[in-house]
This record gives structure tokens, C-alpha cells and sequence, in this order.
């Protein structure tokens, strides 16, 4: 069988930093491309959202979130391999369960895209997927666990797995009843629109929870015609659609900024659920913003927009249940 077009497009983006700029006009040597941060992770950014960059800028919020560049290399105290603690809190299955009432399943360790500021540069998630073994074991625990009500896929992005294999791991999922809701935190929506496809569209009507799309955009430059369309599709099919931004410096730290995520979010269909603030990976620390800026950038947002267009600003602290607001 062909594989589907998204397929295709994923195993073309672009995964060299010199093309990057080449498609962009503009000069490596001037950007502080880093050979040495791109082996430690790779740059990887489908074509689709680079037509999205803006051509010869190099302070293009979208480029700035993909290009892998010298400053990542600098040692910066605080920063580290396992931010977020995730480590600790997975017991090898890929599934996390440190939120009350809901399971996290590292559903694979695949992305279209690679963020530079994201904790999975440390991580190739080798074995620890809840799909590597046919979601066995992460079955078994969600269907044990009666405290489960709401099951989330994550990664890496659970929608680079195929239509099937999702279909497989929620065909078993049916049969366990006090599951009542289903989440999906996926970027390849924005990145990728071709994935929302027919046969995944099938998918999300087909299945019997209400389905939840959280989705990953940190500025409004990430939307387009090709996006809004694939939002469309989602919530025809019936997902209610959420955005979850990063708060990065020198992409989206102005209330101008973060006011036009929020309101381009809308106008797709999208609302705004939290602003996070940076987990401290080793390689982001050029993209922190203090937290008295980030509080006085979220103070400016709600005194700018309908309360319901303002996210929750929070951060993720190792061993908490939730996020901590700030
Ligand atoms: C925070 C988080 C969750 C769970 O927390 P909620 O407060 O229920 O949203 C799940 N998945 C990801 C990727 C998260 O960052
Ligand atoms: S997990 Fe999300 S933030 Fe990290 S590389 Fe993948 S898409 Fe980007």
C-alpha cells in the first residue's frame, strides 16, 4: 500500500541548517548556525512551515524555534538533562502517572519537527514508548487502575504514529469503562496539516469519549490556510480544540505577540489553555524570560483580551501533581 502523503512530506522536511538559510536568503555565518548543537539534535522542520518563515528575517519567530544555533552550546547553571522529571515518574511502559485522575502515555518519541527549546533533545525515548510493544503493558495499568478517567496521549507526537496503530491502541481502550474522556497533545496539526487526513478524521469521529486536541503553537505566524483548514476537519469530526504555548524569548515575548496567538488561535477555533513557562533544559536557557516579566506579560494580556482568550500562566515542577500556576 502507498504510504499516505503526510508520510511523504515528513520524510522530506528539511534537516540541514545551510538549506534552512538558503530557502530564506539568508547568511549562516551571521546566524550562529552551530554544527555542534545539531548533532546533538538534529534540525528537523517539514517544508510547510518554513514557507510560513518570513523571508530574509532572522529574527523570524518560527525560524528562531527551529534553527539549531551556537547559544545552545553555553553552559547555563539550572539547566538540565531531566527538567520536568519524567524520568523519575515513568515506569518504563511509557506511561506517566502523576496527574490525579489521568494517564500520560508517551505514546512514541517521534516529532515532524524538532523545537529547539523542548526537553526531547535529551531524550531519543529509545524503548520507553507505550506503542514500541503494542501497547500492551499500558493497557494493562490503565485497565487495573479504576482512578483513571482520562487517558492523554503525548510524546514526542502521538499523531506521527499511523492511523492503525492509533486505532489499535483505542479499539483495546474501548473495553475499559471508566475511561470517559481522551486527550491528544500533538504540534503536527500546525506543523503538518496534511496529517489530519480522511482516515484520521474516520478515527477521531469514530471513537465512543469525548476527544480533547491540545495543541502546541507559540505564535500566530503558525497558522495559515492549510492549518485553519485541518482545524476545521478536527472539529467537524468533533474535538474540542485547546492551545498550550511555550513563553520564549525572542518569539513570542510581547503582549502584542500573545495577544495575536490568542486571537488568531480563535479565529481557528482554538482556545487558549496555558502559557508555559520554559522547562530549564540544558540548550534553552537563551529562550528563558524571568518570571517578573512573564507575570507582567500576563497581566498585560488580560487587561488586553476577553477573559477567555488569556491562558493560565504555569510552570512544571518535578514531582508536582499539576502545573504551578505563577
Ligand atoms: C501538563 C500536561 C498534562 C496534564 O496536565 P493538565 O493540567 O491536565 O493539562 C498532560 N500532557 C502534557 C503534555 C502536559 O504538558
Ligand atoms: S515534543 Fe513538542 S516541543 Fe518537543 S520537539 Fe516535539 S513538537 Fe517540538
Amino acid at each position: 500500500m502507498q504510504s499516505p502523503r503526510w508520510q511523504q512530506l515528513w520524510r522530506e522536511a528539511v534537516r540541514d541548517g545551510g538549506e534552512l538559510l538558503g530557502l530564506l536568503g539568508l547568511d549562516p555565518a551571521a546566524l550562529g548556525l552551530s554544527a555542534g548543537a545539531a548533532r546533538q539534535f538534529p534540525l528537523r522542520v517539514p517544508r510547510g512551515f518554513v514557507a510560513r518563515m518570513r523571508h530574509g528575517d532572522p529574527a523570524d519567530p518560527l525560524l528562531r524555534q527551529v534553527l539549531p544555533v551556537d547559544a545552545e552550546m553555553r553552559p547555563a547553571p539550572g539547566f538540565s538533562l531531566d527538567a520536568v522529571g519524567d524520568g523519575a515518574a515513568s515506569a518504563g511502559d511509557g506511561m506517566i502517572r502523576k496527574y490525579n485522575g489521568r494517564a500520560l502515555l508517551v505514546a512514541t518519541g517521534s516529532c515532524a519537527i524538532n523545537c529547539r527549546y523542548c526537553f526531547r533533545r535529551h531524550f531519543p525515548y529509545a524503548e520507553q514508548t507505550a506503542s514500541a510493544a503494542g501497547w500492551a503493558a499500558a493497557l494493562e495499568r490503565i485497565a487495573a487502575d479504576g482512578g483513571i478517567e482520562e487517558v492523554i496521549l503525548s510524546g514526542g507526537d502521538p499523531l506521527s504514529l499511523s492511523d492503525a496503530k492509533l486505532a489499535a491502541f483505542t479499539d483495546a481502550l474501548r473495553a475499559v469503562p471508566h475511561v470517559r474522556r481522551l486527550r491528544l497533545h500533538t504540534r503536527l496539526p500546525v506543523v503538518l496539516p496534511e496529517r489530519v487526513d480522511d482516515g484520521f478524521t474516520d478515527w477521531i469521529a469514530s471513537l465512543p469519549w469525548p476527544v480533547a486536541v491540545v495543541l502546541h503553537a507559540n505564535h500566530a505566524n503558525e497558522f495559515d490556510a492549510g492549518v485553519d483548514a485541518a482545524l476545521a476537519r478536527l472539529r467537524a469530526a468533533g474535538a474540542s480544540l485547546l492551545n498550550q504555548a511555550v513563553l520564549l524569548r525572542g518569539v513570542n515575548d510581547s503582549v502584542d505577540a500573545l495577544a495575536a496567538l490568542s486571537e488568531r488561535g480563535f479565529a481557528a477555533g482554538v482556545l487558549p489553555y496555558y502559557l508555559h513557562q520554559l522547562d530549564r533544559v540544558q540548550g534553552a536557557a537563551h529562550f528563558e524570560v524571568d518570571d517578573a516579566r512573564a507575570r507582567q506579560l500576563h497581566a498585560g494580556l488580560a487587561a488586553r483580551l476577553s477573559g477567555y482568550l488569556v491562558p493560565r500562566l504555569v510552570r512544571e515542577v518535578a514531582g508536582d501533581p499539576g502545573k504551578r500556576p505563577l
